[in-house]
């Protein structure tokens, strides 16, 4: 470090070879910055595990020389370990509104200490650009299945690496914002050294339809449905959440909100104005009469089975307010997360015992997904025309599609890095190359406990 000619690295701490963990340095010269902060979500082999964190070590053993934190958007596998993250840093974070609003939620539920002071959270309008040591980092629009997702071009001495975050290329964006096409282009034209992309969807072909589309089939469904209607989505997709809160208003059905996440990030988007409705749509279930009750629609957290979630309590009746039997309708208006299918089939299972009716993404057009198809990133390799690429977000076959989609839009293939956690690939003027790789892995959290080093962990 410190010589003559600074060389630029980009370390993948997560995100790699996996769904989850999405971490990400980029460091030129003596400075560095990290790219999102996420978890992964434990699957049913690792009981008593709540958490799956990257392993920090590299960050945290260079913690005086991190100038900031940047987030992408707001979902958990970019930004929930940010809480945890910050304990060792004393670094401002940036992030677009809901991104910054869904961190601090996020924060005050998680670790902090009394002693520990609130971590300098940063709000960015979208164009806006911030300057840190010789990193200068803009902000551009992308649709995603959250309000508020960003990529980030970050500008160095040495050139500009474009970081997509998650998005698709929604054509109807239910809050009017399309993915910036047009300012990724013009990057372009200037240059992008790097381009790390968003590999979930990369082997997909085709378009994906309009999430217009999903609140029409929604809506026709609710309307159908002969008593309750319970909606399972994620609890961060704001627009859908929109979507059926106007459905149910038309239909002259009320709303209930169930599970703590659910209420918590509406309020949020609430307050930021991204999720507006009539007065008395939404309601409290011991505020309803029957006639309410009866053609209630319920909108709840539990899209992957998870035990503790709103519908997995109702389901097996230990709801203290809420029960389900036949002649409701169940609608699961998500993916399940590779992983997750035992933990969704015994509910679904339980469901249709109980003679409930129940549609899945594999029945009707329920949900579309927030990640761009193989086409349509594309686009966007196509507009930013990096000379290296760098797939994120996925295990090896998104990662190989998406490195593939990146040679098909004219990058040579021995400029496509496809890297593991904790690999360090250095940029200079003579090129691109691996250098030796830092130490990565994963770390367990149980409640408030950060152990376990996973024997994935490597040497340094
Ligand atoms: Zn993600
Ligand atoms: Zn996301």
């Amino acid at each position: 470090m410190g010589t003559d000619s600074p060389v630029l690295r980009i370390i993948p701490i997560g995100g790699v070879g996996t769904f989850g963990m999405n971490s990400m340095v980029v460091e030129f010269g003596d400075d560095l910055i990290v790219v999102d902060a996420g978890i992964k979500i434990p699957q049913g082999n690792l009981p008593g595990v709540d958490q799956i964190l990257p392993d920090f070590s590299y960050v945290i053993e260079n913690s005086q020389r991190v100038k900031a934190v940047f987030l992408t958007h707001g979902h958990d596998d970019h930004i929930a370990a940010l809480p945890y993250l910050i304990r060792y840093l004393d670094v401002p974070v940036y992030g677009t509104a809901f991104t910054i609003a869904l961190a601090r939620a996020r924060i005050i539920d998680n670790y902090l200490n009394v002693d520990q002071a609130e971590p300098d959270l940063v709000q960015l309008l979208f164009g806006s650009t911030v300057k840190c040591g010789p990193f200068s980092v803009e902000t551009v629009r992308m649709s995603h299945s959250i309000p508020d997702c960003a990529a980030l071009s970050i500008t160095t001495p040495l050139g500009t690496v474009l970081h997509t975050g998650d998005f698709r290329m929604e054509t109807e964006p239910l809050d009017g914002y399309k993915t910036d096409l047009d300012r990724i282009r013009e990057l372009g034209d200037s240059g992008i050294l790097v381009l790390l992309a968003d590999s979930t969807s990369a082997g997909k072909q085709g378009f994906l339809p309009a999430e217009k589309e999903v609140g029409k089939v929604l809506e026709e469904i609710i309307f159908q449905a002969p008593g309750r209607v319970f909606i399972a989505t994620f609890a961060s997709h704001i627009h859908r959440v929109q979507m059926v809160l106007a459905a149910a208003h038309r239909l002259g059905r009320k709303v209930v909100m169930e599970g703590r996440r659910m209420v918590q990030n509406c309020t949020l988007a609430e307050q930021l104005g991204y999720l507006v409705y009539p007065p008395n749509t939404v309601r409290q279930i011991e505020d309803l009469d029957e006639k309410e009750k009866g053609d209630v629609v319920f909108l709840t957290t539990g899209t992957q089975g998870e035990p503790l979630s709103a519908l997995s309590r109702i389901v097996r009746d230990e709801h203290r307010k809420i029960s389900i039997a036949k002649g409701d309708t169940v609608i699961f208006s998500s993916r399940i997360i590779p992983g997750n299918e035992l933990s969704v089939g015994q509910i679904v299972n339980e469901l249709f015992r109980r003679g409930v009716v129940v549609f899945t993404e594999d029945s009707a057009m329920v949900h579309v997904s927030g990640h761009s198809t193989g086409e349509e990133i594309k686009t966007v390799i196509e507009a930013a025309r990096p000379e290296y690429f760098i797939p994120l977000h996925g295990e090896y076959p998104q990662l190989t599609a998406n490195a593939n989609l990146a040679r098909e839009a004219g990058v040579g293939v021995d400029n496509i890095f496809i890297l593991e956690p904790g690999n360090v690939l250095e940029l200079s003027a003579g090129g691109a190359a691996l250098a030796r790789p830092v130490t990565a892995g994963r770390l367990l959290v149980d409640g408030d406990t950060v152990g376990d080093l996973d024997d994935n962990r490597r040497p340094g």
